[in-house]
């Protein structure tokens, strides 16, 4: 089997997650788990998304937020910057990169930014040089890299065409999203191989939500295909828009869990990422989907039961 020895992991709880609880996670609480997050050993977390207050409401404290984090030394710390807008927004925290955001199909990207891709692309690049001069990476988001709510499959040739326009505008940390989560395995690792083979200077990480119960299966088929870098949300929050009530995220515990199991390293301590899943589940109104919270460590042992009288 071909396997890393380590992995990648960025926790997308605070954005992902949080973006999609329809119930207000008061400031403080934001600020805590994030806090939290940051001394699990994962070496990146996107905080935050520096979207229009009246498009996502749950997010309208980001300034407050990134005021108020510890900022740790060994941590990066990214924000969804969806328009030059936001990232002004941004300018002012000490980033490590930002993220740009564009859907692969034009129905997608007209339903989540009211314009065509072309027009999203021209403004990517006007935010281009402006990032880079505030010292920001900047990592490109292929939304709906797997499949779209709207068109359906995505041709490999779609998905070509917008890894090149990335490359042309000098982005090349890209990250390919299964959105509505309807990826299979087959297709992700086919998918990733055909793409490293074409664009083997691009550095790829996968955004994999689970509403479909095979965003685990389609990390290894990833893995399989030389993928390193992955994104997870801590409890498993997030959700599809397209399918209320769907599981999120493949959760950060559940994936770190999995990652070791096999041996990969992650850095990232399981039981401290755990205990922030169990913070979360005090934050959030409703249960988590989350392996790890639910079942616990393999390591978990239980006392022997004692030996009981024989009935005969
Ligand atoms: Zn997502």
């Amino acid at each position: 089997m071909r396997l890393p020895s380590t992995v990648h992991i960025m926790e997308v709880g605070p954005r992902d997650g949080f973006q999609a609880e329809k119930a207000w996670i008061p400031t403080e609480k934001k600020i805590e788990i994030i806090n939290a997050l940051s001394r699990t050993g994962v070496p990146e977390i996107q905080v935050t998304s520096f979207v229009h207050p009246k498009a996502i409401p749950q997010l309208a404290d980001a300034e407050e937020v990134l005021g108020k984090l510890d900022w740790l030394p060994g941590v990066k710390y990214r924000a969804l910057t969806p328009n030059l807008r936001g990232l002004q927004r941004g300018l002012s925290f000490k980033l490590d990169t930002v993220s740009v955001m564009l859907s692969v199909t034009e129905s997608h990207n007209r339903a989540n930014g009211n314009r065509a891709i072309a027009e999203t692309l021209r403004e990517i690049e006007q935010m281009v040089p402006v990032a880079r001069k505030a010292g920001f990476d900047i990592v490109g988001s292929m939304i709906c890299g797997f499949g779209c709510p709207f068109e359906g499959e995505v041709p490999p040739s779609q998905l070509e065409w917008v890894t090149g326009r990335y490359l042309e505008m000098g982005i090349s940390h890209l990250g390919m999203a299964d959105t509505i989560g309807v990826a299979n395995p087959r297709q992700v690792c086919d998918t990733m191989a055909r793409l490293l083979d074409k664009f083997p200077q691009v550095q790829w990480s996968l955004h994999l939500h689970n509403t479909r119960d095979m965003a685990l299966a389609n990390v290894v088929a990833a893995m399989q295909a030389g993928i390193t870098r992955f994104d997870g949300a801590v409890g498993g929050l997030g959700g599809c828009p397209y399918a209320p009530g769907a599981t999120g995220n493949v959760a950060t515990e559940d994936l770190v869990n999995m990652l070791h199991e096999m041996g990969i390293e992650t850095g990232i301590d399981l039981d401290k990422m755990i205990a922030v899943a169990k913070m979360v589940r005090e934050v959030i109104p409703h249960p988590l989907d989350s392996f790890m919270v639910r079942a616990g460590k393999r390591t978990d042992l239980k006392p022997a039961p004692k030996e009981q009288q024989k009935i005969t």
